[in-house]
């Protein structure tokens, strides 16, 4: 029988290869290979009809050598401990990029949310999060929305702690409502952050955004604001696409005319704008100057790796490029921005959140928007000069920084006791 190989093997491997390349101490390797606490709750639901249903739960915490654990907490049936233990690791890596300072968490319940009532809902979240308080706290592990969780379920958990501690606690989770504690920005940041470290890597490739051409597969929240940024910024939005289909036009595209609509998937973008349709396997080989795979993981492949005809890809999915795909586009020259420092946008905004929540003091959009850009800026810089001096792709140079900064910091505070 053929093992299969695991979320978290896939974490645990990407994790070798980098340390290798590193040639990190082996001391340090198996600290950073492994969770530092995994916490399994059961989770008693009383259901409208009287009867009391229970569903497994988890809160991951894989490293807080940085800071606080900071991670989603998704709904969905094929949530398991091996998966929630893969997005901790990924997250401590995402975190430590972005060069603030949180660790990596992850949480999940087994459930689907199509089955339960909004009151059910409630009740599940709520008695999740008193399960998990012992570990949860502003200064320990923050929280925020994932798969099938949203605004409303960062209110009953922020809530929920809060009526446990006795006072309102604003910094326990982030994601909340705008008149909740929520940070003006979050909605968008990750598409803006998309954006932005597009546009860095045009400038580091010498190309005029004015007039740039832009390839945006996914209308949903951060392929819309990615491209309404880019084009905000003077680029040419030559094709976009969602589920249903793409579209083209040399010419570009106000992706704003579109808005509506199709971000409430009422109508595809592919109807709602003027062009040429087109298949999504035909949007990916588009020639443009900047495409942004902005829908779902494995879109870019060795099958199709080849035909992809552009010079800056911005991963604003979470893995949209395989291993084969990305060595394709490596030996081709063209510049990867990795997933975890395009889309970091969001987590970033979230540390905002965290912060102001903190202080009980509120930023406008424009000094979010200002902070976000500096740093995703910075971060790009630091991991295309690192990819320079070590002659590495910029996904290996992502990992090397992320993985370095965590290794130093688990150094410096040695090991207790
Ligand atoms: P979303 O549900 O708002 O939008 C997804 C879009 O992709 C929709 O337009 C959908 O029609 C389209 N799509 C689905 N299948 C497709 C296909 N086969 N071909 C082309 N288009 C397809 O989701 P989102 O929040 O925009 O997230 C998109 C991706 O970004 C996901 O991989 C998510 O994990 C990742 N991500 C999101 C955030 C965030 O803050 N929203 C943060 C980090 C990473």
């Amino acid at each position: 029988m053929t093992k299969e190989y695991s979320a978290f093997d896939q974490a645990q491997h990407e994790f070798d290869k980098v340390a290798d390349m590193m040639e990190l101490d082996p001391s340090f390797r198996s600290i950073l290979r492994e969770p530092s606490r995994a916490l399994l709750v059961n989770v008693p639901v009383r259901m409208d009809d009287g009867s009391i249903k229970t569903f497994p739960g988890y809160r991951v915490q894989h490293n807080t050598a940085c800071g606080p654990a900071k991670g989603g907490v998704r709904y969905a049936l094929d949530v398991c401990l091996d998966e929630v233990k893969a997005l901790s690791m990924w997250m401590t890596w995402k975190c430590s990029l972005a060069g603030i300072p949180y660790g990596g968490g992850k949480g999940g319940i087994e459930v689907d949310v199509h089955d339960l009532s909004q009151m059910e809902l409630e009740r599940l979240s709520r008695r999740y999060f008193s399960e998990i308080q012992a570990i949860i706290g502003p200064n320990k592990d923050i929280p925020a929305p994932d798969m099938n969780t949203d605004g409303q379920v960062m209110a009953w958990f922020m809530d929920t702690y809060s009526m446990n501690t006795g006072h309102t606690t604003l910094g326990v989770v982030t994601g909340k409502p705008l008149s909740l504690g929520g940070s003006e920005g979050r909605h968008e940041a990750t598409g803006r952050g998309v954006a932005i470290s597009a546009l860095n890597a045009m400038q580091k490739k010498g190309i005029d955004p004015k007039g740039a051409t832009v390839v945006v597969q996914g209308f949903g929240n951060v392929g819309y604001w990615a491209a309404a940024i880019l084009h905000e910024a003077g680029c040419k939005i030559i094709g976009l696409s969602d589920y249903y289909g793409g579209i083209y036009n040399a010419d570009g595209f106000n992706p704003t005319d579109a808005k509506e609509r199709a971000m409430c998937e009422e109508d595809s973008v592919s109807n709602l704008l003027t062009g040429k349709k087109i298949s999504n396997d035909e949007l990916l080989a588009l020639e443009c100057d900047v495409l942004c795979p902005c829908a779902l993981q494995n879109q870019l492949t060795k099958e199709n790796a080849d035909s992809v005809k552009t010079k800056i890809i911005s991963e604003g999915a979470n893995g949209p490029t395989t291993p084969e795909a990305d060595k394709v586009f490596n030996d081709k020259g063209i510049l990867v921005i990795p997933d975890f420092l395009a889309n970091s946008g969001g987590v970033i905004v979230s540390y905002f959140e965290w912060v102001q929540g903190l202080q009980f003091f509120f930023w406008d959009e424009n000094e979010v928007n200002n902070k976000l850009a500096q740093l995703m800026n910075r971060n790009m810089d630091r991991v295309y000069d690192l990819s320079l001096e070590k002659k590495i792709s910029m996904r290996d140079a992502a990992y090397w920084f992320a993985i370095d900064r965590v290794a130093k910091a688990t150094k410096w505070r040695g090991i207790y006791p």
